[in-house]
């Protein structure tokens, strides 16, 4: 669990048409950790999520593991094991939830493993569908899942892929009480040899599962500690509540 096998982001800064939208972030985040990133509205914690997985050019360093990021096309990035998710989920609705898988992992390993699932489901598709508590649903259209189902399917289909940095944006916005209990859970499950960044506002979420939270305001780091540790910093008051 050495810093080298986490994140480490020195001196981010991304501008579209000069207007500087992350101006300077540093942040680690060790493998076996998550880090919640929080900010009003226009941060940059978006951008700063963009600039890691590739789709905006951004200055300073990027490093994951032993690569740098910075500079290699969306698909290199996604190869080094760096996967994403988006506020909605995109699955194949048409699709079972166990095909949803097996693509993502086909797209990962080779289309091969689909040929081997004459001989059973592979084991990391197996695997996946436990840790996202979707066993009792492989064969069920994706389409017809719960909200919360389809953000873990999204979450297993990463998992296939082999991704070791997780990049989740708001993960658990729209879930009931009891999904966001299992997603803190499944947080809790798939970081433990990896890396987790979440995008997330819910702060009931973050009271329960956060241990450590960095707080963006206007494309830079504003505060970082625990839950408590940030909401008792003036410096956050002042911007969420204006005084
Ligand atoms: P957050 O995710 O924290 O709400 P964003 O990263 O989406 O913030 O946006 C940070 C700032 O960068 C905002 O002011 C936004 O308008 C601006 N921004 C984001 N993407 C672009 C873009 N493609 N072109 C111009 N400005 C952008």
């Amino acid at each position: 669990m050495s810093e080298l096998d986490g994140l480490l982001i020195r001196d981010l800064r991304v501008s579209f048409d000069g207007f500087t939208a992350v101006d300077g972030v540093s942040l680690t985040v060790p493998s076996g950790d998550i880090r919640f990133l929080i900010g009003p509205n226009g941060a940059g914690k978006t951008t700063l999520v963009d600039a890691v997985t590739g789709l905006v050019r951004a200055t300073g360093s990027v490093r994951f593991g032993t690569h740098e990021l910075l500079g290699r096309p969306v698909h290199r990035i996604s190869r080094l094991g760096v996967g994403r998710t988006f506020q909605t989920a995109t699955v194949f609705e048409e699709l079972s939830v166990l095909q949803n898988l097996d693509i993502a992992a086909g797209a990962r390993r080779g289309w091969a493993i689909l040929a081997r699932r004459r001989r059973g489901v592979p084991d990391e598709v197996a695997a996946a569908l436990d840790t996202i508590g979707l066993a009792g649903h492989a064969e069920q259209p994706a389409g017809t899942l719960a909200h919360g189902q389809k953000q873990w399917l999204e979450i297993g289909m990463l998992l296939v892929q082999d991704a070791k940095l997780l990049l989740l944006d708001e993960p658990v916005a729209g879930m009931s009480h009891e999904e966001r209990d299992a997603t803190g859970a499944l947080l809790e499950t798939v970081s433990r040899d990896r890396t987790v960044v979440v995008i997330e506002h819910d702060m009931d979420f973050l009271r329960r599962f956060a241990r450590t939270v960095t707080v963006l305001h206007a494309g830079r780091v504003l505060s970082e500690g625990t839950v408590a540790q940030v909401q008792a910093d003036p410096r956050v008051q002042e911007v969420y509540l204006g005084h």
